[in-house]
């Protein structure tokens, strides 16, 4: 991997610094390439990029339709590449080779849909009240997207189309675990016709992205990542008075209910907690048992737990791939000590797989006899560590299920839908499953409380890219302000 891993004004470039980012495979330990770690002076010239091309540039006034005609050829190109980039995410951070090809292939689609958004998106209306008025969407500038690593290009791809298709420049900083998997939608995005200047990409850890936030000429930041991150993004926002967006941790709570199924329950909850080694901010690492079944809850926990078989990420048999660092295998590992410790009982798991020489691997966890006072029910772990909580009522289920800092995703297993409903309507989080564990990209997507600020995805998260602009107009200009959404979808069909 080069260190020409900047991209500015359509140029890859290598950094003004000589610092480097070492990535390592999570699961050789063995060095897979060098990133350049990215200084306040490469960020100041990635956000003037941005900045001319936005301020300047043509981007932002073509037809809705023609920036679609970008991105599409694009996705035609990526759609060519899925098996390369499927191979450099899962070298990065070591989702297994099955998983990734299944989730590059969904995100490379994802964004033929967000083209759809795009088009359906109506950019102008006029509302009549004595005389008339224009409501117009105008993009909201230049974007900083700074992304983590647990699922980077899926996350590159949200990041960075999403805004471009709503006009926007934007400026891109993948995590320092994952900075190379970027490129080829880089590449396919130049390719097919995207300005310079319109995207840019800086590699770097913290301080490359604080630079980026810190920037006066930032109008909008988009963060994913963990809650600490947030809190200092979110307070630079508000003392520069700059839109944010936050998707950032949490510590989700299933509940099972008396008449669950348990065959339902155990084939949603095994991916809930242990798909992509728990590393998933919507993970369900909170488990909330009736008493009356609480040992059957635990033991099909047990039984999930086993469902994973870990391994090389790169052998298709292997389904739970290893920790993405060293930092974060201790950090899981002093959370199985810190569990022991508090007086929960760790039924499976919490060891590395004897079979595995190398690599950052944790067996499959669960604790059962926890309290939902104890520091593993109520901090986010980020690895395949689920806790088993007993309860006595439905009312004392939900409570606890509220009694988090966090909000960002919850579930009920129950066969009484009616009784379902309620739960969901009980529970304070941006996103509910019932009898489930999906994503669904066509619906908004985001955290209430220290979950985050915003929603990303669907068509909520698609108008988050825009400022809203009103026009009093003078009689006999409303022809100029018809919605466009159709009239965009009529030349789409011409362009594309
Ligand atoms: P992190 O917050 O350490 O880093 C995320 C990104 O922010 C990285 O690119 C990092 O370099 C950058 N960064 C860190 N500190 C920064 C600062 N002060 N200013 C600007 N940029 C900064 O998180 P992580 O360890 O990479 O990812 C794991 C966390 O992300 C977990 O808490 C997880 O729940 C969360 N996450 C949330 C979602 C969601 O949609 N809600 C999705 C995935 C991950």
């Amino acid at each position: 991997m080069p260190t020409d891993s900047l991209f500015i004004d359509g140029k890859w470039r290598s950094s003004q610094g000589t610092d480097v980012i070492s990535v390592i495979s999570p699961s050789t330990g063995l060095e897979i390439g060098v990133a350049a770690d990215a200084t306040a002076d490469d960020v100041a010239a990635a956000v003037a990029a941005a900045r001319n091309a936005f301020d300047h540039g043509s981007w932002r006034h073509l037809e809705m339709s023609e920036r679609v005609a970008v991105v599409t050829r694009a996705a035609d190109t990526l759609t060519q590449r899925i098996d390369e980039i499927s191979a450099l995410v899962t070298s990065e951070m070591g989702v297994p080779i099955t998983l990734s090809t299944a989730i590059q292939t969904r995100t490379v689609d994802s964004m033929h849909f967000l083209c759809e958004l795009a088009f359906r998106t109506k950019l102008q209306d006029v509302r009549s009240d004595g005389g008339s008025t224009a409501v117009v969407r105008e993009p909201v500038g230049v974007v900083a997207s700074i992304a983590p690593w647990n699922g980077p290009f899926a996350m590159a791809v949200n990041k960075i189309v999403t805004p471009i298709l709503a006009g926007c420049a934007v400026v891109f900083k993948p995590a320092p675990e994952t900075p190379f998997d970027v490129a080829p939608l880089v590449d396919a995005l130049q390719a097919a016709g995207l300005p310079d200047g319109v995207l840019n990409v800086v590699t770097g850890g913290a301080a490359t992205g604080q630079a980026l936030v810190d920037s006066p000429e930032i109008d909008k930041v988009s963060f994913t990542g963990s809650t600490a991150a947030g809190r200092a993004i979110a307070s630079v926002c508000g003392q520069n008075l700059k839109g944010v967006q936050l998707e950032l941790g949490g510590k989700s709570a299933a509940i099972v209910l008396e008449d669950a199924d348990i065959n339902t329950f155990r084939a949603g909850i095994s991916k809930g907690c242990f798909m992509n080694s728990g590393q998933v901010c919507v993970a369900l690492s909170r488990v909330l048992a009736p008493r009356s079944r609480y040992d059957e809850v635990v033991q099909a926990l047990v039984a999930a737990a086993g469902d994973w078989k870990t391994g090389d990420p790169f052998d298709s048999a292997t389904t739970l791939g290893p920790l993405v660092t060293e930092r974060q295998r201790d950090r899981v590992e002093s959370y199985v000590a810190l569990g022991i410790k508090e007086g929960a009982r760790l039924v499976t798991g919490g060891r590395r797989p004897a079979d595995l020489d190398t690599g950052w691997f944790v067996e499959p966890t669960v604790f059962a006899d926890v309290d939902n006072s104890m520091r593993i029910a109520r901090e986010e772990i980020f690895g395949p560590v689920v806790v088993v909580i007993p309860y006595d009522t439905e009312a004392d289920a939900i409570a606890m299920a509220n009694d988090s800092d966090y909000g960002l995703h919850g579930a009920v297993f129950t066969e009484d839908l009616d009784r379902a409903a309620k739960v969901a309507a009980s529970i304070r989080t941006g996103t509910f499953s019932i009898n489930n564990y999906v994503y669904n990209n066509r619906a908004p997507f985001g955290g209430v409380k220290a979950s985050g600020i915003g929603r990303d995805s669907g068509q909520e998260g698609f108008e988050s890219f825009f400022e809203l602009k009103t026009i009093n107009l003078a009689p006999g200009m409303e022809g100029l302000y018809q919605d466009s959404s159709e009239r965009s979808k009529t030349h789409a069909s011409q362009t594309i």
